[in-house]
């Protein structure tokens, strides 16, 4: 029970990721509030869990009311926000070449990851300062904010905004006693993942991650990343400010295109 007495706020948590954290948080004690736009899916986990532990509120990230109102509804209903993990996110669509990148295609994944993740520390730290609540706020970044590939480039950049908003908060939160930190997952087979990577099946994908990644005879799971957050939730990281946890097995730190044209050109 290492979240007794904490109340917490998940956007997107109503699937992956999100769904999972929701789950962990409950079973340390906290009370949650689910923000998301799949109002079926998220009163079906309320219903699972239980209403006295959790709530669901409608809420579209890129809409700063909307914003405002789950942070109210919550101080409303539990009194207070200790924890605003801002989660919520969308892929976009699968397109790699900078010559295909229109204004519609970033504004759309900027408004969601960007904006969504501004608001998100803009109201959490709107209560948190005024109640002198020593709060953690948590961004769901990427590992795409680490390491560069063939990916769509609104996402990554996307994702490296969060990352860098994330450090600047912390700076100006850390007077308050407010922590700011990132987690940073590399592949997980979510609804967000099939879909950037046209895969309609979540063994594909897995098969694919497992052979691109760095450590061997494990594969990352939804729980692993909700076990990053439970950390920077918790009293255990009373001192952390700042960090981005990469969960990636690794991956982030390899490099294996000079080893692999050695290979090509010598052996
Ligand atoms: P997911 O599709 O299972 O969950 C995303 C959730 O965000 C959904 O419940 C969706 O309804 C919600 N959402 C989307 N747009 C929203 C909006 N405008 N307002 C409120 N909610 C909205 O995917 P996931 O993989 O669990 O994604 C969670 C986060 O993890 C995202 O920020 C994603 O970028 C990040 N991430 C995912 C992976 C991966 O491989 N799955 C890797 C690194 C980072």
């Amino acid at each position: 029970m290492r979240l007794e007495g904490k109340i917490a706020i998940i956007t997107g948590g109503a699937s992956g990721i999100g769904a999972a954290t929701t789950r962990l948080l409950v079973q340390h004690g906290a009370k949650v509030t689910i923000a998301d736009i799949q109002d079926d899916v998220g009163n079906l986990l309320v219903h699972e869990i239980g209403t006295e532990h959790i709530m669901f509120v409608h809420c579209n990230v890129t809409i700063e009311s909307d914003i405002r109102n789950v942070v109210d509804a919550t101080i409303g209903k539990f009194g207070k926000l200790d924890i605003m993990f801002s989660n919520a996110g969308i892929a976009g669509k699968p397109i790699s070449s900078i010559l295909d990148v229109n204004y519609d295609i970033i504004k759309n994944v900027f408004d969601v990851n960007v904006v969504g993740a501004f608001f998100c520390a803009k109201h959490a730290a709107r209560v948190m300062i005024s109640t002198k609540t020593k709060g953690s706020i948590i961004f769901t970044a990427s590992v795409v904010a680490t390491t560069y590939g063939d990916l769509p480039h609104t996402y990554v950049a996307s994702k490296n905004a969060v990352l860098g908003l994330s450090k600047n908060v912390g700076v100006e939160l850390g007077r308050y006693g407010i922590r700011v930190n990132c987690i940073s997952p590399s592949g997980i087979g979510t609804p967000l993942a099939l879909k950037t990577l046209g895969i309609d099946e979540r063994e594909k994908a897995e098969k694919w991650f497992g052979e691109g990644g760095n450590l061997k005879g494990a594969l990352l799971e939804e729980q692993d990343v909700a076990n990053g957050v439970l950390y920077l939730a918790s009293d255990d990281s009373k001192y952390v400010s700042g960090l981005n946890l990469v969960i990636d097995g690794g991956y982030s730190t390899t490099n294996v295109a000079l080893g692999e044209a050695y290979k090509k050109l010598f052996l």
